[in-house]
């Protein structure tokens, strides 16, 4: 895959940083001339207003690093009334992101003219230590990637490995690292409990050549995910978003032999797939950056209960059904979720609620910890 962080045109870095071992990091990792030490003017949401298409794909080749005065520590989008949530946390190092998926939701709200790397991980796990202390007996899932990829610029922050410091010492709480990089080398040899959970979000190469632009090839996921599941780490698959494309079965039954021949059930510690959906807000914005070529931008998509679009209840149906029963077909060990659906795919798809499945309980279970 594309060196990433070669791709940042300008890199304005906060002036406290200068000195620091992260400051020191960027002027080794950047030439001179990209690098300023000074930050743009922070405008509020409301003066900042939309970005156009070409802004927001500039946004995603300047960056700009420094500390996030606000909390860390949130719970997942996916809890909400009218879907059924898996019960996890996210913790946001950052906002945007430097691949280029056609789909990706920060289309719908990301409005600043920059990707941002916060750089004050002292106090993210300052954060987690309160929330730790406060419900000792809790069991958290917590994923980083939510609003940026979880590896893509680690290799400028490093803050993947303090968090699996902090993980280390809390082995009842599991983090989960949500990538489609295949930069995984720095972290392969760092000690863990097994709570350390690196997952890829995987699609047919037709689909990843045509919508994903920027990420690790399929087979570079793959790959990246046999070597952790070497070193001990658990690792996860999202199908999702799965795209309906001409001879989309042929393409996606091509990707479930693959990963069937690449891992067994026990290596996987969770599968999951979601049909396509998108914000109605960056419907405009995808169709400007990417037209109507993509699979994407030229779907029929229909508003649901939550607002979002997504396909019609019964193309969704036909879609799980054909990756459930491929899954089952080649072992019945594979057991898959639904991914950010609706109570009424879940009774649709598999008659009863998760939290009603054996296998899927325990993601479906309510959480100790109040939501902060
Ligand atoms: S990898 Fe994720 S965050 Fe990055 S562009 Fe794609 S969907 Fe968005």
């Amino acid at each position: 895959m594309v060196q990433l962080i070669s791709r940042f045109e300008k890199v304005m870095v906060s002036p406290e940083l200068q000195g620091t071992p992260l400051g020191q990091r960027v002027e080794w990792l950047f030439p001179k001339e990209v690098i300023s030490w000074q930050l743009p003017q922070l405008k509020s949401s409301a003066q900042l207003g939309e970005l156009s298409a070409d802004q927001y794909s500039k946004s995603k080749r300047t960056l700009c690093i420094l500390p996030f005065p606000g909390n860390f520590f949130k719970r997942c989008p996916g809890f909400k009334k009218g879907l059924a949530c898996c019960n996890y946390y996210v913790l946001n190092l950052g906002l945007q992101c430097p691949m280029d998926c056609s789909y990706c939701y920060l289309q719908s709200y990301h409005n600043t003219p920059t990707t941002t790397l916060y750089s004050n991980i002292d106090s993210a796990i300052d954060e987690l230590h309160t929330m730790f202390n406060e419900n000792p007996l809790s069991q958290l899932r917590i994923g980083t990637g939510e609003t940026m990829d979880s590896l893509a610029l680690d290799s400028i922050s490093l803050h993947n490995a303090r968090l699996m410091e902090f993980f280390f010492d809390h082995p009842k709480w599991y983090l989960e690292f949500k990538t489609k990089t295949n930069y995984v080398d720095h972290l392969l040899d760092l000690p863990h409990r097994r709570n350390v959970i690196f997952s890829w979000s995987l699609n047919p190469q037709e689909v990843i050549d045509h919508e994903e632009h920027l990420t690790a090839s399929l087979q570079e996921r793959l790959n990246s995910a046999r070597l952790c599941a070497d070193r001990g780490f658990p690792v996860a698959f999202y199908l999702d978003p799965l795209i309906w494309h001409e001879n989309w079965k042929d393409h996606y039954r091509q990707l479930i032999e693959q990963v069937t021949t690449t891992f067994e059930p026990h290596e996987v510690v969770q599968l999951a797939m979601g049909a396509l959906r998108i914000q109605p807000e960056q419907r405009h914005l995808m169709r400007e950056r990417f037209g109507m070529e993509s699979y994407v931008t030229s779907s029929e998509l229909l508003p649901c209960v939550t607002g979002k679009l997504r396909y019609d209840s019964h193309l969704r149906k036909e879609l799980y059904h054909f990756v459930l029963s491929e899954f089952k077909a080649r072992c019945s060990g594979w057991t898959i979720s639904l991914c950010m659906e609706t109570i009424q795919a879940w009774k649709q798809n598999y008659h009863e609620m998760p939290a009603r499945i054996p296998e899927l309980r325990p993601f479906f279970q309510p959480s100790q910890p109040a939501h902060r």
